[in-house]
Parts: C-alpha cells; structure tokens; sequence
C-alpha cells in the first residue's frame, strides 16, 4: 500500500521561490569582477533570474539544452544557478583552472549551446574558440560600459539581455528527476568525466547540508563560500543559502587573504568554506598584520585534509570552529560534516582536536562502508582501513556519456579513498589509494605525516609522496614549502616527526622547494610530484 501523500517534485526553482516569499529582504553580496561590492536581496536576484530565463528563451535554449559558465563567484552566476537550471536547462559550471586542451574538451563533449564568461576568463576562451563546435552564443558577465571592445568573438552582453527581458516567468514544473547541472571531475589521467546533477539530487544535498549537524547554514548564518561556483556547485552553498535565506558573500575574484579579510570583516561573516590552501593563505595575512576574525564562528575545511595545526590555529588565535568535511564530484560533494556534537564537547581540548582531524559522521542521507582487496565489510572500529565505498541520493550512478562503469559495485559508489569509521560513525581519510606508500608490504599514510609535518612552525605547506627505493619498494620523500625567511633544515624536520609518527614512517629525506604543484581543484598533484622525484632514492 502507498502513502496517501503528494510527490510535489523537488526543484531547484522552488529554492528560490521560497526565497521569494519568505525571505525578500535577505542579501546577497558579491565582490565585483571589475571592483567593488554589489548587495542585493534575493527579491531582486529573483527577478533577474527570470529576466535571465526569458533571455535564455530568447537566444533559442530549450530544456535540456547545456549552457556553460566560465564564471567567479558573484551574483551573476547565482543568477545563473536559478535561471538556467530553474527553466529547464542544464548549467554547466566550468573549471577555468582545467588545461585549455580539457576546457575545449569538456565544452565539446557537453555540447554546450551558450557560454556565459567573466571578463576574466576572455583570452582563455579566445585560446580555445576555434575548436568548439556547437557553441552559438558567448555573453560576457557585465555591463555594456565594462565590454571588452578589442575581443574578435562575437560577444553578447549580459545586463543587456537582462535589460531587454521580460521579467514575467512561471518556472515550469520539472520531472525532479531530470537534470539540472553538469561539472567535470579533474581527475589526473584521462579527460575529465561529467557528473550530472539532478533537480532532486541538488536540493536533497542542499537541504540535507543546511542542517545544523552538517554546515549548519540557517536565516542567521553569514556565509562567505570561498569554495568555487565553477566546481561542484561551491559545495550546494547558494542553494543552502537561499533555502534559508541566510546573508550570502561571494569573493568574486579576490581569494587572496586581504581581499578575503575584508568581506569578512566588513559583513561580520560567521562561516567560512573552503580548501585548505585558501586558508593559509588567511591565516597568513592575519598573523602579518596582527588581525582577528573576531566574526567567524566555523570554518568548513574540505578537499583535501586540514592539517591538526590549521584547526588549532583558528581556534587559538581566532576562536573560530574548524569543521572538517569530505566529499567529492560524485557526491555532490559533501559526503561527511564533523561539526559539534554532545560526544565531542565531552573531550578534553587535545581529543577535541584529534577527533576535529577526522572527515567526520556522514550526513542524513549517505550510507559508507569500507572494504578489503577482497570485497569484505571491516569493521567499524577506527582501525580497520580499506577501500571507502558510499551511496545516497546525491551520489552519481554512472558518468555523463561515459562507458567506465569501474566504480561501482553493487549499487555503492567505490571513492578511491582509503578510510577507518570507528564506532561514533566518525570516518578518517588514510590516503587516496594511489597516494598510500607501500614501504616492504605495510602501508604509511601520506596524510598523517603531512598532517604531523604542518605541526612545524617553519612548515607553509608540505607534501609526501611514495617513491621508488631499491630494498623497501617505495619509501616516504617529504617536500616542504617553508615559511617566508624561515630556513628550517632536513635534520630539524625530522627531529620534529620523531615520535609523532613511527619511526619506520619517517621519511627518507626532505626537499625544499619554493612550491608545490596543485590541480585545478587546489589538491596537491602528487602525480607529478612522483614524476619529478622518481630516481630520488634509488641509490640509497
Ligand atoms: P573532487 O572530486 O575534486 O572534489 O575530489 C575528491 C577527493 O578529494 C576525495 O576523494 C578525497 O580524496 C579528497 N578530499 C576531499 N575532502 C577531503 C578531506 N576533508 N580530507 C582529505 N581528502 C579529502
């Protein structure tokens, strides 16, 4: 028997319907490409965003069709975010830090009808045009004064097509079930693959993440998403946002930590998201000039592992929570919050932190389980690490036109994440498999010792990578990154391990550079770190 219950699809237009209703005067800020700061409220950003379908309308997009943004954060591209996928159009959000070979790729094997730019990102495009091939439209996110007037494509302008539009719209009534917007995974080896959206899947995620126990995005909450809208939806923040008509800041263009200190500051932002790169560079730009974030209550960190001294620091100097959270393309991304609970307010400070370097208790709605190289369940006893496997309803079933079915087994998505989950449901990132260092057939966390190694007060960033040695099969090579006229040595950098991690852990050597290399998603490309250092150890 079924419920006698209404099956009212869940629409991403619906978001900001309800915006509309319930929260007009909430305000939406956003640092401009071409400087300064624009406010507005979600009534207005309504309005624009149905001027923004019937322009859609008018250039000749249909549903389904693929309309692309090369775009910052800003209130334009929220518009985007409503007006393309509210119609019936899927967004194509573009990742700018691709190689233009990918960008090119990823717009061809998309189809994209429209592309929506920043001024930004006009000679990137320039350097790809002519191998596009279904492209008809390119408009510039601006206004006429602001168009570029030396550019040989054939450039539309925004606010004019906004100007020109109507803003009487009905958001049609979507099968919530179809597809609403589109991002490439910027995997290391091959094209990038597409992970499809759903209207369902996207407003399951937002609504499951608003939660206190996950971002705890709420009518209160100032949020400034430093996490990018050209990669996985900035972690569903502008849907969240909008759901609850919380105060959203968007950077645009300015991630630098002055730029960044500013908005938070000038708009008493309570809660921050992003990777840890961008973090450091804040934390960097307060300590120079004696600053506080007296305004941020969390700080969500994600996408790649937040180090125990980055936690300790918001804390100690900023009184700011670090929540740490894991996720990624497939999933929409977020698969895991470690925000505040009973259990963890019991711990003494240290545990706190301890238990804070953890990814975190999965949100409603995602179910993980961890395996061995044979398929076996281990258990979950925060000792037992396999292979991370995840499904829910906000976790992709298949690649956009792709055959490679590889990662899915029985109906649960396999990460590529190696993981313990103890008995509190807490789940700790080991190692991305192919970056686990086998050293004489025991496995060592590149991670834990990154993680042990940022303890150093001389430390900026740092990497470890396996690479290949002669008795040991792979050995730990530590690269470090040191502070600006800090000059820390091999030997100090190892005393500092010793006794933070097993001594079979420390690394073979150390290597200072003056940077690391990272993917455009900013995680370390260890791929080419083990490229560069591949003969490092073999005459030991
Ligand atoms: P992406 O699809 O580009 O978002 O990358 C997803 C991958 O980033 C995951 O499979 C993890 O390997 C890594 N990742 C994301 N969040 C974290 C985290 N909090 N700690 C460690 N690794 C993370």
């Amino acid at each position: 028997m079924h419920g006698l219950m209404m099956g009212c699809p869940l629409n991403i237009s619906g978001i900001l319907k309800h915006a509309e209703r319930n929260h007009p005067n909430g305000k939406i800020v956003s640092r401009e490409v071409t400087g300064g700061v624009f406010e507005y409220t979600y009534r207005d950003a309504s309005i624009r965003a149905r001027k923004l379908a019937n322009a859609l309308r008018n250039l000749g997009v249909v549903q389904q069709d693929r309309v692309a943004t090369l775009a910052w954060n800003t209130h334009r591209h929220f518009e985007l975010y409503f007006g393309v996928s509210g119609s019936g159009s899927i967004l194509h959000t573009i990742n700018p830090r691709l190689f233009p070979e990918q960008i090119s790729y990823i717009i061809n094997h998309a189809e994209d009808q429209v592309l929506f730019v920043d001024l930004t990102f006009i000679p990137l495009l320039e350097s790809v045009y002519s191998s596009l091939n279904y492209l008809k439209h390119v408009v510039v996110l601006t206004s006429e004064e602001h168009m570029p007037t030396t550019s040989e494509l054939p450039l539309l302008c925004y606010e004019t097509l906004l100007n020109e539009a109507s803003s009487n719209f009905e958001w049609p009534d979507l099968d919530e079930n179809s597809a609403a917007s589109l991002c490439y995974t910027s995997g290391t080896t091959g094209h990038p693959k597409g992970v499809l959206y759903s209207h369902r899947s996207t407003v399951l995620h937002a609504w499951a993440c608003s939660s206190r126990d996950a971002l705890g995005i709420a009518n209160d909450t100032t949020v400034l998403p430093v996490v990018p809208m050209f990669h996985v939806n900035a972690w569903g923040v502008p849907y969240s946002a909008t759901m609850s008509g919380g105060t959203l800041v968007l950077p645009g263009a300015g991630m630098d930590g002055n730029s960044l200190y500013e908005l938070i500051d000038g708009y008493q932002v309570n809660l921050l998201l992003g990777v840890p790169t961008v973090w450091l560079a804040l934390l960097q730009h307060c300590q120079k000039n004696e600053l506080t974030l007296s305004s941020v209550e969390n700080v969500v960190i994600g996408g790649s592992a937040a180090p125990i001294s980055m936690i300790q620091e918001f804390k100690e100097k900023h009184n700011a929570f670090v929540m740490h959270a894991w996720g990624m393309t497939e999933l929409s991304p977020v698969g895991t919050v470690n925000s505040m609970n009973r259990y963890m307010a019991s711990l003494d400070q240290h545990a706190q932190y301890q238990l804070q370097a953890k990814q975190g208790r999965s949100v409603f709605g995602i179910e993980m389980k961890i395996i061995d190289s044979e398929g076996n369940v281990l258990s979950h006893d925060g000792q037992a690490f396999g292979r991370l496997l995840v499904r829910g309803p906000w976790v992709a079933t298949s690649y956009y036109k792709h055959e490679d079915r590889s990662a899915w087994i029985d109906g649960w998505f396999d990460t590529g994440d190696v993981a313990t989950i103890d008995e509190h449901g807490y789940m700790s990132i080991v190692d991305r498999a192919k970056d686990v260092i086998k050293s004489g057939g025991e496995w060592i966390s590149s991670i834990d010792l990154e993680n042990a190694a940022m303890g150093h007060p001389a430390i900026l960033e740092c990497a470890v990578i396996g690479v290949p040695h002669p008795k040991w099969d792979e050995r730990p090579l530590l690269l470090v990154v040191p502070k600006e006229g800090a000059n820390p040595t091999q030997d100090e950098v190892l005393n500092f391990l010793s006794g933070k991690v097993a001594k079979w852990w420390l690394p073979d050597s150390v290597v200072f550079v003056d940077q690391l290399p990272h993917t455009a998603t900013g995680k370390l490309l260890k791929m080419k770190l083990r490229e560069t250092y591949r003969q490092a150890l073999m005459s030991d």
